[in-house]
């Protein structure tokens, strides 16, 4: 996957792409990032892909349904409207989440 890493030395920003397999591989470039004097910005993200739709509908709240791929390559369904609040630490909104 292609990262875009945002970095900033002396006040300037850039934008440094790369990229990375796996996760540890991105940690390393990071590593290489900071020893080379460059702060990465901590809202550097991967890019994010749109979402994906199931074509199937909410059966609690009746809007669309999303596919979730979690970090080990499994499939989940969950609501559009399942979010999570990251202030509160739980999932907020619709609680429809159906695991494949
Ligand atoms: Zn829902």
């Amino acid at each position: 996957m292609i990262t875009t890493i945002k970095v900033s030395k002396y006040g300037y920003n850039m934008d440094i792409q790369t990229e990375c397999q796996t996760f540890g591989e991105l940690e390393g470039k990071l590593k290489t990032i900071r020893e080379s004097g460059f702060e990465p910005q901590k809202q550097s993200s991967f890019v994010k892909k749109p979402v994906e739709l199931t074509g199937d509908k909410c059966p609690t709240c009746g809007k669309d349904v999303v596919w979730v791929i979690k970090k080990d390559g499994t499939k989940a369904k969950r609501c559009i409207d399942n979010k999570w609040d990251s202030v509160a630490n739980r999932p907020t909104g619709c609680p429809y989440y159906l695991k494949i």
